[in-house]
């Protein structure tokens, strides 16, 4: 059996790490792996771990190692990951993707590409701020850059139903992209002193970054 791969997306907020990795998702048949998704999800059930990442999560802070990897560990221990993760979101310190390795090196296997989605700042607060996704199927969508074919319905699902970030505000982006700089952005070297970081302009149309992600991850898969 071929190892499972694991490619990491790295990026401020807004970077496009979700879209890109939903693309990755359909075209590889991995499996997209977004702490931030299953933080939420824990949040809205009222779980203890969801209880504790609340308020810091709607401060623009980072939720604890020690939750978010519990909570990692037990979606990689589902055998639908078993061809292969693109990890959004995550690691985002040091202490994570420390975790990260062992947790590989347990299961003999290793990170394929950590890829970097390079990005102006500066455009980030207006590409969170008008972000939305489908309440059916999660197809994500923005008030300027990318809406439905039709007002108001999903073009992959037909829903009507359409939700926002709670953090997705113009104060809550500035904490988070400065979370970013201090906690994550280091990774960038961590990763490059592995030999496995790709950089990507992510400043272009969205399939356009699709086509160079791909490109890297055919290389990693193939
Ligand atoms: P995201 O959906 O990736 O933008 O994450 C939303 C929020 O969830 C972040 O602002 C953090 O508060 C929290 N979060 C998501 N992933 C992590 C992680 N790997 N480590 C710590 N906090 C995280």
């Amino acid at each position: 059996m071929t190892k499972p791969a694991v490619l990491i997306l790295l990026g401020p907020p807004g970077a496009g790490k979700g879209t890109q990795a939903r693309m990755l998702e359909e075209k590889f048949g991995l499996v997209q792996l977004s702490t931030g998704d299953l933080l939420r999800a824990a949040v809205a059930a009222g779980t203890e771990a969801g209880k504790a990442a609340q308020a810091v999560m709607s401060a623009g802070g980072l939720v604890s190692d020690e939750i978010v990897l519990a909570i990692l560990k037990d979606r990689m221990a589902e055998p639908d990951t078993s061809k292969g993760v693109i990890l959004d979101g995550f690691p985002r310190t040091e202490g994570q993707a420390a975790a990260l390795d062992e947790l590989l090196a347990a299961q003999g296997a290793s990170i394929g590409a950590a890829i970097s989605l390079e990005v102006d700042d500066a455009a980030m607060v207006e590409r969170v701020s008008g972000r939305y996704t489908c309440g059916g199927c999660g197809e994500g969508y923005h008030d300027t850059f990318k809406q439905p074919a039709v007002a108001g319905v999903c073009d992959k699902c037909g829903s009507t139903d359409f939700k926002r970030r709670a953090d997705d505000n113009a104060e809550t982006v500035s904490a988070r992209l400065e979370a970013y700089h201090a906690q994550t952005a280091p990774l960038i070297s961590y990763y490059d002193g592995k030999g496995v970081l790709s950089r990507v302009d992510a400043m272009g149309e969205i399939d356009r970054v699709a086509a160079d992600l791909a490109a890297i991850v055919t290389q990693v898969t193939g």
